[in-house]
């Protein structure tokens, strides 16, 4: 089969020939419908040579947004058929654990929650995926994997982001979503299905990306820079979004967000871009707390599979035919892309 490789580190990924990998016992191979590009590949390919001894190896598939059809059972699996639709959850535990039985493989204290894709395990930018555990299985139903695949990162992790601060998002409250590609259009749909209450602002350098933001649920859409803070200040009476969500990650989006939260807030990093944030006894604001989430638990994903269902959340996908991946990566580190750029390896 097809496969999308990074081969060497800080080298561009190859589209390489490989054995279709045969599902093992309580494994399950999937017959992969769509493969989502997210950033996090590219932060990937671009990354330093990792220490030696931390898990990573070369070469591995890319891909770790995927959802497919069952391919083949592994000896002992039960509970799923050839042809059953299935979205992957990502975050590959042990399942022993005290984090992993309580759902949030995510944390898991053996894997740290590394699943295919991310260096340790192939991924699903390939014809077929080895999925480890069927436990990591979620049936669609009636969604179209082609369509869902965006659902298992850029809508579990948002989901996960925003579900912590909930309690926070009251009415009258104001959540600023910095960053409205993949993640933060989907965050933008998930503050709006699970609170009505709230003010959405969504911040961007791009104006597309800002109109999509708006058609998706965003009350205001704001050019990122000083300007964006002065507006996020004046809607809240000088007091700051009760949520901030970073979907960026540099330094000019983490000290825009310290500014635009309020005290007792909630201000979430959730993009890779490898800023740092000052924190000082004034900024962020008092009991300003700040966290940086991975992912999000299975349950969760669950969740976000029924808020699709319901059609209350759904990714813009552009499909990309596998032999054209390469070519979707670098719409998206251009910009390009509106929503997700998703690889359908079948079509
Ligand atoms: P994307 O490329 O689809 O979207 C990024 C968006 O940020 C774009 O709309 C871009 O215009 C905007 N942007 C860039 N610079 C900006 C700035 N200075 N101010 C405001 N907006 C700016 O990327 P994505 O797939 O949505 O991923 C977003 C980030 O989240 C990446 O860093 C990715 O690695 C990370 N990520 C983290 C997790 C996690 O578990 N924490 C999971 C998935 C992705
Ligand atoms: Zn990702
Ligand atoms: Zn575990």
């Amino acid at each position: 089969m097809r496969a999308f490789q990074l081969v060497e580190w800080q080298k561009p990924p190859q589209l390489r020939e490989v054995l279709v990998p045969e599902p093992g016992p309580g494994q399950v191979l999937v017959k992969i419908g769509g493969a989502g590009a997210c950033h996090s590949d590219l932060h990937i390919m671009q990354a330093p040579v990792p220490p030696p001894g931390n898990g990573m190896r070369l070469p591995f598939t890319l891909g770790h947004e995927n959802a497919g059809w069952v391919e083949k059972l592994g000896p002992g699996v039960t509970g799923f058929a050839p042809d059953d639709p299935v979205i992957v959850y990502g975050p590959w535990g042990c399942g022993l654990c005290a984090n992993c039985r309580r759902g949030r493989e995510n944390y898991c204290q053996k894997t740290g929650g590394r699943g295919g894709g991310l260096g340790g395990h192939d991924g699903g930018m390939a014809e077929y995926l080895l999925v480890p555990a069927s436990r990591f299985l979620i049936p669609l139903g009636t969604l179209d994997p082609r369509e869902a695949a965006p659902l298992t990162d850029a809508g579990l992790t948002s989901y996960h982001a925003v579900k912590r601060s909930l309690h926070l998002l009251g009415p009258g409250s104001a959540a600023v979503v910095i960053g409205a590609g993949g993640l933060g259009q989907m965050a933008i749909q998930i503050l709006r299905a699970l609170s009505a209450a709230t003010t959405i602002v969504a911040v961007d350098t791009a104006t597309d990306k800002l109109d999509t933001a708006k058609r998706l649920g965003a009350d205001e859409a704001l050019l990122s820079g000083d300007q964006a803070v002065t507006r996020v200040k004046d809607m809240t009476h000088q007091q700051g979004a009760q949520l901030v969500l970073d979907m960026v990650g540099l330094d000019p989006t983490l000290r825009m967000a310290a500014q635009m939260a309020r005290a007792l807030g909630h201000l979430t990093i959730v993009g890779l871009g490898g800023g740092a944030l000052p924190v000082n006894f004034s900024s962020p604001p008092h009991e300003c707390s700040v966290a940086a989430p991975y992912w999000g638990s299975l349950p969760e994903l669950i969740d976000v599979i029924a808020l699709a269902r319901q059609r209350k959340v759904r990714m813009l996908v552009e499909h990309f035919p596998l032999a054209r991946v390469a070519e979707a990566y670098q719409l998206l580190q251009d910009g390009k892309i509106q929503g997700r750029a998703v690889i359908t390896p079948q079509m």
